[in-house]
């Protein structure tokens, strides 16, 4: 048997089990050896029957007097044995296995470990991991849980994997340089993956997942650094060698002056646009820190050059929005504005300067062939695969746009720098001047109706438009029916309440017309409140609302919150954010009283990071963000050093030629 093999080399392994093992990622005996437990049960107190009581969690030894299934007056099935050693006896029981009858056997020499607990008035082992006495297995040591898939346990997996390291564990060969392992002390790829299954004690088993961690994050930073250099071969489809002076007067004719940020990253972007190499750059900013300037920066130049850009949208009424925002800004220039959206065509395709859609629309009915430039407005649904689309291979070579790609999750720095380690990025890290701050309450239920009357007062007296986000049901992309039917529900609540008001609603399942229409209503002030279900159009821009009331705002992640709370605040007018809340846990509080605190939302991703565990920063997981298996987001400095290393491997790619011929054997997808 080799480490390479595939699963099904492996005795009892068939086709099922195959297909179960994929949905782990394992498909070699070496994926399977690389499938690191979440934490271990602690089984290593091995004891005489007589001498265990209640709550202890022990192992103990002893031979099958009995076992029998028993119904339950509910109707289901428990197993109960009894185990004698030397010193006495005890019941063990199982629930609903009932072909345990079968598999143990009386008399049989057995190791049981478990927690100890009553059985009506025996004290008994309760759903006891079982083997053959002293196999040390399941038992009588640190035993691994693994992330499991339905019908593949730990136990399963545990057998399987005690089988694989006995016949190909001695194949493992560590592929760092001895430097790296001495440097970072790590323990070496061997004994880490030994330790990581059969650990002596908890100390080791973290060491050996520190030292899996590490080379997790390693090829990540490896796999981005090679992907960027692939990228980095490609060539324009056009050039776009800026004219200076023209963008110079455009920023100049803006009715406001670019923030420090926003000028940086425009020179970044200018730089990257006089290349031959196609930019793929990040720019990240918080909600509101205008981003959609920089983008039309970038259409000019395209424009000026003579040459088509894109511009993708996540919804159609944010493409809407830009269409508005760029017709607005280029009103001097002669450049043709096409907006695709199911809705039809608001130009000629072929004869447009910038076409403005949603990513499905422009998939299809945009010519890319032509395109100089495509930039992408909330990077999340737009990751690495479709990036690789746009490359095109014209007459032998590979060619590709210059790509800008837009979020307003602000991700801390180091992070965005691993997680999207091929790109190049520039953060927009302050808010234009003259917003007035925000100020946040935290409303409880016994406030609500004072809250109300006050936003009634500022409706009144300070024509205050407000918007109203109903609860989150539950989190998915798309809006369920329910969603709508809670947002309806509210609309009606609030219209009997504010009756002297004028109250909208806005749901996903309107037609895109009719959200137009609302939305306009909005802006133009026709309408006071406005109620939305909360996956409502994240980007949309009316300066003159300063009201924002959030409805069970504990039910939202810090991500989410701040990004709604940046729909206010956008104008030079005071605005406002209530959190309604009804008993918000101590958990719930941290987060809301963040919130409160702070209005930074690069500030609030690392709360995040701290509140929430890995994988859940800042509630990216649901956006097509990385995911880790072994390493934790939260490792900054492990993030770091991984990094130093992975730049090092691919200076040096002699001093690691283990390594690369490792990474080229599993042939890294870029993912
Ligand atoms: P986001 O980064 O969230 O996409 P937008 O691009 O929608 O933000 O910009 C939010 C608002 O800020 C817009 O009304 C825009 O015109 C305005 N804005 C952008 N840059 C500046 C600036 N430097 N000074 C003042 N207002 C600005
Ligand atoms: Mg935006």
């Amino acid at each position: 048997m080799k480490l390479g093999d595939p699963v099904s080399t492996l005795p009892l392994v068939g086709p099922f089990y195959e297909s179960k093992l994929k949905k782990l990622d394992i498909s070699s005996i070496e994926d399977l050896l690389h499938h690191v437990p979440s934490r271990y049960l602690d089984f290593r107190n091995t004891q005489n029957i007589s001498s265990v009581s209640p709550s202890d969690i022990v192992t103990i030894k002893g031979s099958v007097k009995s076992i029998i299934n028993q119904y339950t007056r509910s109707g289901k099935k428990i197993q109960i044995a009894q185990i004698v050693d030397n010193s006495g006896k005890i019941t063990a029981v199982w629930f609903n296995q009932p072909f345990l009858i079968r598999t143990i056997k009386k008399d049989q020499e057995l190791s049981l470990a478990g927690e100890i607990g009553w059985f009506g008035r025996n004290i008994a082992i309760v759903s006891p991991e079982y083997e053959q006495r002293d196999a040390k297995i399941h038992t009588e040591r640190l035993i691994p849980i693994y992330p499991e898939t339905a019908r593949l346990s730990s136990k399963w997996l545990r057998g399987k994997i005690n089988y694989a390291h006995k016949a190909v564990g001695g194949q493992i060969k560590e592929h760092l340089p001895d430097k790296i392992t001495k440097k970072y002390n790590l323990y070496k790829l061997p004994k880490a993956i030994k330790s990581v299954h059969f650990p002596q004690d908890l100390k080791s088993a973290g060491l050996a997942r520190r030292r899996l961690a590490f080379d997790e994050l390693l090829v990540f930073h490896l796999t981005s650094l090679k992907r960027k250099r692939l990228w980095e071969k490609h060539k324009v489809v056009y050039d776009l060698s800026v004219e200076n002076d023209n963008v110079n007067n455009f920023i100049e004719s803006l009715p406001f002056t670019l923030t420090k940020s926003q000028t940086k990253a425009v020179d970044e972007i200018l730089s990257d646009l006089k290349r031959d190499i196609p930019m793929n750059r990040l720019l990240e900013g918080d909600v509101g820190s205008g981003k959609t300037v920089i983008a039309a920066v970038c259409c000019l130049v395209s424009f000026l050059n003579g040459h088509q850009a894109v511009i993708m949208a996540p919804t159609q009424i944010l493409a809407e929005q830009h269409y508005q925002t760029l017709k607005t800004v280029f009103s001097k220039y002669k450049l043709r504005i096409a907006l695709v959206t199911s809705a039809g065509v608001k130009a000629d395709l072929g004869k447009s300067d910038i076409f403005i859609g949603t990513h499905a629309l422009i998939h299809k009915k945009a010519d890319f062939d032509k395109v100089a430039l495509v930039v992408i407005d909330e990077q999340h649904r737009f990751g690495v695969k479709q990036r690789a689309k746009l490359v095109k291979d014209v007459k032998g070579k590979r060619k590709a746009p210059h790509v800008l790609t837009m979020t307003a999750t602000p991700i801390p720095r180091t992070i965005a720098l691993t997680a999207y380690g091929d790109l190049n990025l520039s953060t927009l890290d302050e808010l234009p001047k003259g917003r007035a701050p925000i100020t946040t309450w935290i409303v409880p239920k016994k406030k609500r109706l004072s809250a109300y009357d006050w936003i009634k007062s500022e409706i009144n007296e300070k024509k205050a438009q407000v918007f109203v986000v109903c609860p989150l049901i539950e989190e998915s992309d798309k809006e369920l029916m329910q969603q709508v039917k809670a947002a309806t529900k509210e609309y009606e609540r609030l219209s009997k309440i504010f009756n002297n008001h004028k109250v909208d609603l806005l749901h996903g399942r309107l037609k895109i017309v009719e959200k137009n229409k609302i939305l306009s209503k909005f802006k133009q002030g026709k309408t006071d409140i406005l109620v939305s279900t909360p996956v409502v159009e994240v980007g949309i821009d009316i300066p003159n609302a300063t009201i924002m009331v959030i409805e069970a705002a504990d039910r939202f992640g810090l991500a989410q919150l701040h990004q709604l709370r940046g729909r206010v605040g956008r104008g030079s007018k005071k605005s406002y954010c209530m959190l309604f809340t009804d008993n918000p846990s101590k958990k719930v509080s941290a987060r809301l009283l963040a919130m409160k605190r702070e209005t930074s939302g690069f500030k609030l991703a690392e709360i995040d990071l701290k509140l929430r565990g890995p994988g859940e920063i800042f509630g990216i997981k649901q956006h097509g963000f990385p995911e880790l298996k072994i390493a934790s987001w939260q490792d900054i400095r492990l993030i770091k050093n991984t990094k130093l290393v992975a730049q090092d491997a691919i200076d040096n790619p002699k001093v690691y030629q283990k390594l690369h011929k490792r990474l080229k054997a599993y042939e890294i997808a870029p993912n």
